[in-house]
């Protein structure tokens, strides 16, 4: 009796493997909450929208009625200085104070324009300048004066021509789609995942040669928080580089690759510092997924990968700060391809002729995408971070050659 009942508890057991087995194959793994040593309550927020206005002021107009612009207030101080107020859309907020507007006047002349940042926020992100909102040169640094390293002060050359002033360059859904759209092709194809909170389009790119299936696969993200073009740029680059080489190299014939250009396009158009509409940091939602646009995309992944069976090796989410820098997993962080970091970043200092790397392992302590892409599929996530001011054909370069030290790298395996 005890045998046949021990004979019977096995092979239930040997069955329930045997189930649960299937269900993994067969459907990979679904989407799952992660816990976090340090966790983050992303609960939506209430944020203050600018007033869209054209203010005019002694022949002098000034508006922020554009996608990406941010111009809470303008006024005069006194017959050549104007004070503009910018805004964060709420509080508490990563220092990172984005602006953009366009300006121009009935007569050609200079004038000073006050760029005044409320409470403890302070001026980071030298003036670009634009008269057709797609080419940008940085305003010279002799016409900047920072007041008492918070405020600052530029010295603006206007005439009637409207010129574009911003935080950096303008990389709004619309050009992000334009550019996305134009690399559309037989190994490139894209697509809308769902919408944002406010209905603009979550963009989605695969790319590979021919089927997807049973590839094993890399995610790119970028733009969670809006004002980090840099780290945009070098995306684009590193996108682009994927399709021109990859197609011929045989890389796209192996590999699968997935690219969510702009995680957060609400944010983007309507200017913010750094949240999404929900209020929220984005790349701290990766856990419970409170927010629309990152509980959309990660569905989105997992069931993409599962439906066409492929292994998530790599996630990279591409991103700007002070300088350039990549967060990486700490060695004590199991993940698929432990060797990939070091190799591929020993390629990319050698690549670009480079003393040092500047490599910044962290333990996936925080809901972030790079933790979450390690926790989800077992990949290794890095956080892939350019700095404010990196010149823009370095950063063009670096996207180019990290991209071939992935697919040599991955090539090799
Ligand atoms: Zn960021």
């Amino acid at each position: 009796m005890l045998k046949n009942l021990k004979i019977k508890n096995d092979t239930l057991r040997y069955c329930i493997a045997l189930c649960c087995t299937f269900i993994f194959v067969s459907c990979g793994r679904s989407l799952r909450t992660h816990k976090y040593v340090k966790p983050v309550n992303t609960e939506t927020k209430a944020i203050q929208y600018q007033q869209k206005k054209l203010y005019s002021i002694d022949g002098i107009h000034v508006t922020n009625k554009f996608p990406a612009a941010r111009l809470n207030n303008f006024e005069k101080l006194n017959d050549s200085t104007f004070l503009a107020t910018i805004t964060p859309e709420n509080t508490p907020i990563n220092p990172s104070p984005w602006y953009a507007f366009k300006l121009w006047s009935n007569q050609t002349k200079d004038i000073y324009v006050k760029l005044h940042y409320p409470e403890k926020y302070k001026h980071r992100y030298n003036p670009k300048l634009s008269y057709d909102g797609e080419n940008w040169n940085a305003l010279d640094s002799t016409k900047i004066w920072l007041d008492e390293q918070k405020d600052a002060l530029l010295k603006l050359h206007v005439t009637q021509d409207t010129l574009w002033v911003a935080a950096q360059e303008i990389q709004d859904t619309k050009r992000v789609e334009a550019w996305a759209s134009a690399l559309q092709g037989n190994s490139v194809s894209l697509d809308t995942i769902g919408k944002s909170v406010l209905g603009r389009p979550l963009f989605f790119m695969n790319i590979t040669n021919g089927s997807s299936k049973k590839k094993p696969t890399v995610i790119i993200i970028s733009r969670q928080h809006p004002p980090e073009v840099t780290g945009f740029l070098a995306m684009k680059s590193f996108v682009e580089t994927i399709i021109d080489e990859g197609k011929n190299n045989g890389f796209l014939d192996k590999y699968r690759v997935l690219v969510y250009p702009l995680l957060n396009p609400d944010g983007v158009d309507l200017g913010h510092y750094r949240h999404n509409t929900g209020g929220i940091d984005m790349n701290r939602d990766w856990s419970v997924y409170n927010q629309p646009e990152i509980a959309q995309i990660t569905k989105h992944m997992v069931k993409e990968t599962n439906k066409q069976r492929n292994d998530v090796l790599l996630g990279l989410d591409f991103h700007s700060t002070y300088q350039d820098v990549y967060y990486t997993p700490h060695k004590i962080i199991e993940r698929k391809i432990p060797e990939f970091k070091d190799a591929w970043l020993e390629k990319i200092r050698i690549a670009l002729n480079l003393e040092t790397i500047n490599d910044s392992p962290g333990k996936n302590e925080r809901p972030t995408s790079s933790a979450w892409f390690n926790r989800q599929f077992g990949a290794t996530g890095i956080t892939y971070e350019i700095g404010d001011d990196t010149p823009r054909d370095f950063i063009k370069t670096k996207g180019k050659v990290s991209a071939q030290a992935m697919m040599n790298y991955l090539l090799e395996l």
